[in-house]
């Protein structure tokens, strides 16, 4: 897989200038962001539905919810991410490439975010979750409700690093972690309000259709 996938990262095409310094600044600051191939995957997926409100759970930089701005630029975009600095982080990010008003980054935990009423009385035709990985399934049910007819979901990590398949090599504080994403894989793909269909590119990206 790793051939495949190192041939893969060839085929892409070069990031951005804001981009590429953004990819750097999470590598120098360890902030995990998303994988090349999956970013790409995922812009590409937003550029074909269009999405006109889109939600995103795990900001960290802002780098992800910038490249989704960049590909369905008329789209609202709300992001929520409960680390202090990377807030900031993202705050600044955001307003370098001055898109304050496209891209609302809230403060805080979603979990609590997201029962909200001002949050609650809104539809989001496109979701991404890319934060932690031990709440997938809680976060799913509450943007459950504020996922439009026909709106897509799309979550991250479903493979996690493969270990979700093959636990070999496996540190043994990730063990917990890696059931509770099978627990949610195994959920999602019999949810009856949903068609999921599992990519394994990346980190593994899981896209639920609302039906
Ligand atoms: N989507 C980002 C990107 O690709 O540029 C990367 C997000 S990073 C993988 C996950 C982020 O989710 C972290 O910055 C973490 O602090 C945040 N996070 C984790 N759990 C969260 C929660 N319950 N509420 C809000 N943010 C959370």
């Amino acid at each position: 897989m790793d051939k495949v996938n190192n041939y893969l990262e060839n085929l892409l095409p070069e990031s951005e200038e804001w981009a590429t310094a953004l990819e750097k600044q999470a590598i120098s600051g360890k902030v995990p962001i998303m994988e090349r191939q999956s970013i790409h995957f995922l812009k590409q997926l937003a550029q074909i539905r269009q999405p006109k409100h889109l939600l995103e759970i795990g900001t960290a930089i802002g780098y992800s919810a910038l490249q989704l701005h960049n590909a369905c630029p008329q789209a609202q975009i709300i992001t929520i991410e409960r680390d202090k600095d990377r807030y900031h982080e993202s705050i600044r990010n955001i307003k370098d490439q001055s898109k304050e008003d496209q891209i609302q980054v809230i403060f805080g935990d979603a979990l609590e975010v997201l029962e909200d009423p001002g949050i609650k009385a809104k539809t989001f035709d496109f979701i991404f979750i890319d934060a932690a990985k031990g709440q997938y399934k809680r976060f799913f049910e509450l943007i459950d409700p504020l996922i439009s007819k026909d709106g897509i979901i799309v979550t991250d990590n479903v493979l996690f690093k493969g270990y979700v398949v093959n636990e070999e090599g496996i540190n043994d504080r990730h063990v917990k972690l890696v059931k509770k994403i099978r627990n949610y894989n195994e959920w999602l793909s019999n949810h009856s309000g949903y068609i999921t269909t599992f990519i394994p590119i990346g980190d593994g990206i899981a896209i639920s259709l609302k039906k």
